[in-house]
Formats: C-alpha cells, structure tokens, sequence
C-alpha cells in the first residue's frame, strides 16, 4: 500500500527563525531572496494513505500548517512525546473531531497519554466537560520495544527512542520511521530499525546536544542502519539548507517544510 508522507515542520522546539536572531540562516529563512527551506515549523509529519490521514505530533504550529497543506480531516493522531513543541496543536484538532462518527483515536505511551489528560484537563474530565472539547479517545501504547497496533491497515510500531534523560516514542510504519527528539538510539531498538527505505532522524544542529542527535552523530547513525534514504528534522538555526546538504552524501537530506515522500507502508513481507 503506497503513502504518502508530508512534513508539516522541521524545526527544533523554537522554529526557524529563532525569534530576536538575525543569523544568515534567520534572515534567510523569511527575507523574500532568501531560502523558504530554512523556514522551519515545528516538527510533525502527516501520512496519507488507504484514504486516511494519520499525523504523528501536532505541534504549536499545526493550525497554520493544516491550512498550508489543505488538511480537512484527520482520522487518528500518533504521539512521540510530551514536549511543547509536539502537543500543542491538540486543542487544533477540535474542528475536526466534530464530524466523525467516533471519537478521533490518539495514540500515545503512558507518561505522554497522561501529560494531555493533565494539559488539556477540561477535554477529558468525565463531569462538567467543556462542551467544544476535543471528541478523542486515548489508546496507550504497549511499551513494549517493537509492538504494533493495527492503524488502517498499516502497522505503527512503538521504537523506544533516548531523548536526554527520558525514553520517548519513534515509530516506524512498513518501510519508514520517524525518530524526532532523539540523542541515542537503544540497542534494542536496533534489529527494529533495518531494512529501512526511509529513515527520518534528529539532527538538531552541528555541535553535540544533551537531548538531541547532532548532524554528524546522525550521520553515523545512518552509516550503521543503511537504510536507503535518509531526511533530517528538528533542526535549528545552525543548519543552512543548501550549504548543509552540499557536505551530505546522495542518499542523506536535509528535510523541509512541505516535502513530500513516496513510501510502502503496509509491506507484504514481515518487517
Ligand atoms: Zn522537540
Ligand atoms: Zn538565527
Ligand atoms: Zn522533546
């Protein structure tokens, strides 16, 4: 089954430009002879496929992001963590949960399940609920490293990922895998991660980080998965587009605001 992946954003936690920073890359980014790919939101991807739309994250950007992509339905949300910068678009997606026959199905590991409940309290107390709430259901992910749920019809395994002193989710979906926010890769992980046509990394900026991968240790952390392909996200301010992808090899990009892939996401074979 073909997808198509689309990320809405690619930027760290504070977006490109940084506010209050004139750095080439800032200036770039929104100045009309500039680069529109250092333009970075914050980071999520959307997945089309089987009809559906499914986005892992809905950062503090997705309402301009929904409207730049056209995105008029949304059928289930996938949740790596709960930093700002990943969750706060939730109470965004209250227009589109009013039309569907059932609540809107998120997806999220225990302590992130738990963050919205505590976050966006008023759209799921059980009494006295606000009435334009958000219409969701919460499914907690197995923690299980590798285990999978069935999303219509593709299957998204949980990929423990280190992001500084926390384990947080990456997922992979048939023949791809969204690794945001993440400064190791378990060991455990690694036999999760093979066989891969797209692999989709941290790469926060070009000096090592204690929460984030940065552009060299990413490398080396493509050099050992070999997957076919591989576009970095979550970045800052450091990173000029064109300049940065000149020093990559072929297979290895930068990615960008709007880009778009092909992948299989629900591959015959088992992955
Ligand atoms: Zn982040
Ligand atoms: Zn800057
Ligand atoms: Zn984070």
């Amino acid at each position: 089954m073909d997808s198509t992946l689309t990320f809405l954003g690619t930027g760290t936690s504070m977006g490109v430009p940084t506010l209050g920073c004139d750095c080439a890359v800032c200036t770039s980014a929104i100045s009309p002879d500039g680069d529109p790919r250092n333009r970075r939101t914050r980071p999520s991807i959307r997945l089309e496929y089987n009809h559906r739309t499914v986005l892992i994250d809905t950062g503090p950007d997705f309402h301009a992001q929904a409207i730049r992509e056209n995105i008029r339905r949304v059928d289930a949300v996938l949740y790596t963590h709960g930093h700002f910068d990943h969750i706060m678009g939730f109470d965004d997606l209250r227009p589109l949960t009013f039309h569907g026959v059932d609540n809107l199905p998120i997806y999220a590991d225990e302590i992130t399940a738990s963050n919205l409940e505590r976050i966006f309290e008023y759209t799921f107390r059980k009494e006295d609920r606000y009435p334009t709430s958000a219409r969701v259901h919460i499914h907690r992910l197995d923690p299980t490293p590798g285990a999978g749920i069935d999303i219509f019809g593709a299957c998204f395994q949980r990929i423990p990922v280190t992001h500084g002193r926390e384990e947080i989710t990456g997922y992979r979906f048939g023949h791809a895998a969204y690794l945001t926010d993440m400064s190791d890769i378990p060991e455990v992980s690694i036999p999760l991660l093979q066989n891969l046509d797209i692999l989709i990394l941290d790469a926060l900026r070009l000096t090592p980080h204690p929460s984030h991968s940065h552009l060299e240790k990413s490398v080396a952390i493509v050099e050992q998965l070999k997957p076919r392909r591989a576009f970095f996200t979550h970045m800052g301010h450091d990173l000029d587009h064109a300049t940065t992808n000149a020093t990559l090899p072929p297979h290895i990009q930068l990615a960008y605001d709007g880009l778009q892939l092909q992948f299989e996401i629900a591959p015959k074979e088992a992955v």
